[in-house]
């Protein structure tokens, strides 16, 4: 439909070029290509779940609590717990997804632009053309970590309302040390600017998180999600960790009672059985060194990763014609459009080893 909208139809004019968000979901093949957890929930949270649900069916008449104060209690001990710290339901707020958490940030604190340091998550500067918010593209070091001073540098001349970094980043798995994102608050603060920093796989990295520095700075906006380490990509439960300001700017631009009781209910007892769910993450980050020793010992090479997924090189030209080869094999893995790069989430051990044995009739 893009540049070929009907003239009826008064669709916005920074809209008419977009297309919607779309990486391929295709019906019968290994899903390598959206860093989803391969694991479904455990028996016992499903259990639990099934238990909750009687009592949210029976007031699904009613709206849900629009300020979600349960299920923020449950996602601030679950942080407490993970970094430490001692906040409280005014420090977190959550929403369908962390993309409706971005949107939102946009929606209330965009108005003088953001940027962002590419190739990182696609979906941050989707969003920002969308709403309006003058997105501005900085670059990283071709080993995909981020130059510091320049990056410092960039956001006093460019003064944007909000700054985008993402780690461990996605779609490249590299991780900002807690004192590189330091250095950047200082500078978005100088700017009264915002860093947002998109934490949505900081289960599986040893960093230290930067919630550890929102005290200090609370210009500091973390952005999580329960899409990836709860494996929980389909009931859609993203929250953030901030000042309680900035939390309370969120508030002014929510949709009433827009997280569903349903997604309310089973989300407090998914938080419930994080234990049980983080040794599942710990057997992922366990098959990522696993796959990146066989990736390289085929001859292939691998960025350095702290997520539950792998970019790797040595296609010599071959990208896109390796990619179908593993579509028509039944695996599906991601191009992100980065010249001479593939992305792999890691699956389970089996879908890993069928992973490995189709790649390796590609090997350099
Ligand atoms: C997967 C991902 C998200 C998650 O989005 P949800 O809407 O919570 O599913 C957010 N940020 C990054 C960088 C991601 O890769």
């Amino acid at each position: 439909m893009a540049n070929n909208w009907p003239d009826w139809l008064p669709i916005r004019n920074n809209l008419r070029g977009l297309s919607p968000y779309g990486a391929p979901q295709i019906d019968g093949v290994i899903s390598l290509n959206t860093n989803e957890n391969p694991f479904e929930l455990p028996e016992p949270v499903i259990s639990q779940m099934l238990e909750q649900l009687p009592d949210v069916l029976r007031s699904l008449n009613r709206y849900p609590d629009r300020d979600a104060l349960e299920l923020r209690k449950s996602l601030a001990k679950y942080i407490n717990n993970q970094s430490r710290q001692d906040f409280s339901v005014s420090n977190i707020w959550a929403a369908n997804g962390s993309n409706e958490i971005l949107q939102t940030l946009m929606l209330a604190c965009g108005q003088n632009g953001a940027l962002g340091f590419l190739p990182s998550y696609s979906v941050h500067p989707l969003i920002a053309e969308v709403l309006g918010v003058t997105w501005t593209s900085a670059s990283r070091n071709p080993d995909f970590t981020l130059d510091i001073p320049a990056a410092r540098s960039q956001i006093i001349a460019i003064k944007p309302s909000l700054t985008f970094v993402t780690t461990p980043n996605n779609p490249t798995g590299t991780v900002l040390r807690i004192s590189e994102i330091e250095e950047l608050a200082k500078a978005c603060a100088q700017i009264s600017g915002l860093l947002i920093v998109d934490e949505a796989y900081a289960e599986f990295s040893s960093e230290t998180s930067a919630v550890t520095l929102i005290s200090k700075y609370p210009n500091i906006v973390v952005v999580r999600t329960m899409s990836k380490a709860f494996a929980f990509a389909g009931a859609r439960l993203g929250y953030l960790i901030a000042n309680p300001a900035v939390i309370e700017a969120c508030l002014v631009t929510r949709l009433p009672y827009h997280l569903s009781s349903v997604t309310q209910g089973i989300a407090i007892v998914a938080l419930a059985n994080a234990k049980l769910l983080q040794s599942e993450v710990d057997l992922l980050i366990a098959e990522r060194s696993r796959v990146t020793l066989a990736l390289e010992s085929l001859g292939f090479k691998v960025s350095q990763s702290s997520a539950n997924f792998l970019l790797f090189s040595g296609f010599q030209g071959q990208q896109s014609k390796v990619w179908q080869d593993l579509v028509d094999g039944g695996i599906l893995i991601r191009d992100n459009g980065i010249t001479g790069f593939l992305r792999v989430t890691i699956g389970t051990p089996a879908e890993n080893d069928q992973f490995l044995a189709a790649i390796a009739r590609h090997k350099p």
